[in-house]
Formats: C-alpha cells, sequence, structure tokens
C-alpha cells in the first residue's frame, strides 16, 4: 500500500449552515460562509499543482448556491473531474427554489452526484427527498445522478424506494425503472459507522475487542478539506474540524505553502506514514496509565488521541 499524504480532491464545505439538527451531526451550526473570491483563488492554485478533482460537503450546500455555482463554474473550466455533492435533498422551501437552484448549479457544469444521507438520525421528510431526486435524474437524465448514504439500518431507505415506486436490489442499490417522462433510478447505497464523537458521543461504544486494519488513511484522508472559516484539513474524517488537524487556511496561505507545511507536520507524518496505530504506541508510551481498549473504529481513535492532547508527545 503506498503512503504518505497526497491529496487528490479539494473538498469544499461552503457553510455550516443547515435546514436540519441531525444528533450525530458533526458540524456547528452558524452563519460562517466561504469568501467565493478566495475560494476561486484557492481552486486556481490547486489546478496548478495538479490536483483536478472538486467535490462539496457541508453543512448544507444548497444553502449557498452562489458558492456551488461560482466553484462549479471554475472547476469546469479546468477540466476538473466533480465528485460527490452532499446534500439532505430537502433543504427547498418549494418546489420552484428546487427547480431554479438546481438549474443553476448544473447549469454552471458541475457533473458530479449528489450523496444523500437517509436514516432515522436524518429527519428530512421522504417525501421532499423524492421529490429532490426526480428533479435531479430529469435535469441530468441520467440515471446514477444520486447516491445513498446510511447509518444504522436501511430502513428508511426501503420507505423512500416505495415512494419512487422502486426496489433495493441486494442491499446495494436503489433501482426505479424508466417509464414515461423519467429515465430511472440506479443509485449506489453505502452504510457508514456512526462515529461517536462530540454530539453523537453517546449513541455507541466504540470500544471493542479487535482492533481495525491499518489503512495509512488513504481513503477519506486524502483530500484538502476546505471549511467554512477558510481552516484547511487532510481529510474529511469525523477528526477533522479539530483544530489540531489544520494545516493552513485559505485567507492567509497559499496552496503550496499549505501542501508542503502538511508534509512537514509530525502528527500527520506519523498517520499517514507510520500509521494511526503508531500513534496510538506513541500514545501508550507516554500515558502508560491509560490503557486503551481496541477499536475498529480508525477516525474515533483519530479524535480520541487529539482530544487527549497526543501532539504534545511528538
Ligand atoms: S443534514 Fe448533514 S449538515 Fe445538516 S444537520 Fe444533518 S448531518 Fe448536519
Ligand atoms: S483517521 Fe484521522 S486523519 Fe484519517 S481519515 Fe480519520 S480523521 Fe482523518
Amino acid at each position: 500500500m503506498s503512503k504518505g499524504f497526497r491529496p487528490t480532491q479539494v473538498l469544499f464545505a461552503p457553510t455550516y449552515e443547515c435546514n436540519l439538527r441531525c444528533l450525530p451531526c458533526p458540524q456547528k451550526q452558524g452563519a460562517t460562509r466561504l469568501r467565493i473570491k478566495t475560494a476561486r483563488l484557492f481552486l486556481g492554485q490547486y489546478h496548478r499543482l495538479g490536483i483536478k478533482e472538486i467535490g462539496f460537503t457541508g453543512g448544507e450546500p444548497f444553502l449557498y448556491t452562489g458558492f456551488l455555482s461560482a466553484l462549479s463554474r471554475q472547476a469546469a473550466r479546468y477540466n476538473f473531474r466533480f465528485d460527490r455533492l452532499m446534500t439532505n435533498g430537502a433543504w427547498f422551501k418549494t418546489e420552484k427554489e428546487l427547480n431554479v437552484k438546481l438549474r443553476e448549479v448544473l447549469a454552471a457544469g458541475f457533473t458530479g452526484t449528489f450523496c444523500i444521507s437517509v436514516d432515522d438520525y436524518h429527519k428530512a421528510p421522504l417525501s421532499k427527498i423524492a421529490l429532490f431526486i426526480e428533479k435531479a435524474v430529469e435535469l441530468t437524465g441520467w440515471t446514477q445522478c444520486v447516491s445513498f448514504a446510511y447509518i444504522g439500518d436501511i430502513n428508511k431507505i426501503r420507505k423512500l424506494a416505495i415512494l419512487l415506486k422502486g426496489k433495493i436490489v441486494g442491499n446495494g442499490r436503489l433501482v426505479v425503472s424508466p417509464r414515461e417522462g423519467f429515465v430511472g433510478l440506479s443509485a449506489q447505497i453505502t452504510k457508514i459507522d456512526l462515529c461517536p464523537v462530540g454530539k453523537a458521543g453517546k449513541l455507541a461504544d466504540p470500544w471493542g475487542k479487535k482492533w481495525f486494519k491499518e489503512d495509512y488513511c488513504q481513503g477519506p484522508g486524502q483530500v484538502l478539506y476546505v471549511s467554512p472559516d477558510g481552516a484547511v484539513k487532510p481529510c474529511c474524517g469525523f477528526a477533522a474540524d479539530l483544530p489540531a488537524m489544520s494545516i493552513g487556511n485559505i485567507y492567509h496561505d497559499s496552496a503550496s505553502t499549505i501542501i508542503k507545511r502538511a508534509t512537514k507536520d509530525p502528527l500527520l507524518g506519523i498517520i499517514y506514514k507510520q500509521g494511526l496505530l503508531k500513534l496510538r504506541d506513541v500514545f501508550q508510551k507516554n500515558r502508560p496509565e491509560e490503557r486503551l481498549a481496541p477499536t475498529l473504529d480508525r477516525c474515533f481513535l483519530c479524535w480520541y488521541l487529539q482530544v487527549k492532547g497526543v501532539r504534545k508527545f511528538l
């Protein structure tokens, strides 16, 4: 497995604002918004450094459609590949608002997918999500323009499938057959683990009997995640919002400064090159009185070690 921090994507969280208040939400709600001009400048710098993929997350990104359109327009001009836009699919007040804003983002050149979290923790009404999906399929003409993520059980996605007149195939896809005026849907479904950090701290017990298999964070840990206050983090994992994970800020640092700082950062050096289990060992060596039980949740461990101040031992 290749190791090291080599980001391949810029992932913007344009705003912390959201129309929902989900219990396990890792985000702090608030009115902070990324400045479009600065974000565009930053995207241009990354383009010159060879990063060619863009995604959006939140908060709810559609509450700041102007940002989505401006950055999508620029990314399309640079020939970026569009990855996922995370949305709750229920951010609009009227069908007209849905229609106008979705058209605006697509017209700006966004060609990625819309990933919607559908489970008991996300309180968005299914009727609104169904409307969002039907409109997204209609406007893109693309059967795979939507995907789903869920925590816990899949029942709410099953109910959504009924509403859409479709079905779940295995546990992996929600499929709706084509019909007059609708090209059909084939949406990937992914289960994600509840990470018991922050407000979700009491919802699950992260400790168990086995340790996770080391992966040097080669999945969610290879992005430049830009939070609404401009802080840049090396991943979109559940520890990303901790100040200890910050590798710069787009309001003060150039893209190359941020990358250089990340490659020299001792905490990231251990996580990405020697592994998170090595960071655990460093912590245990310095805090032998605190014996950690095993956990399968690597982002939880990452969060825990940083909250316990592992940085000061490096
Ligand atoms: S929809 Fe997403 S951003 Fe909004 S409150 Fe729920 S988890 Fe947080
Ligand atoms: S383990 Fe830490 S660095 Fe890796 S993806 Fe999770 S939060 Fe990010």
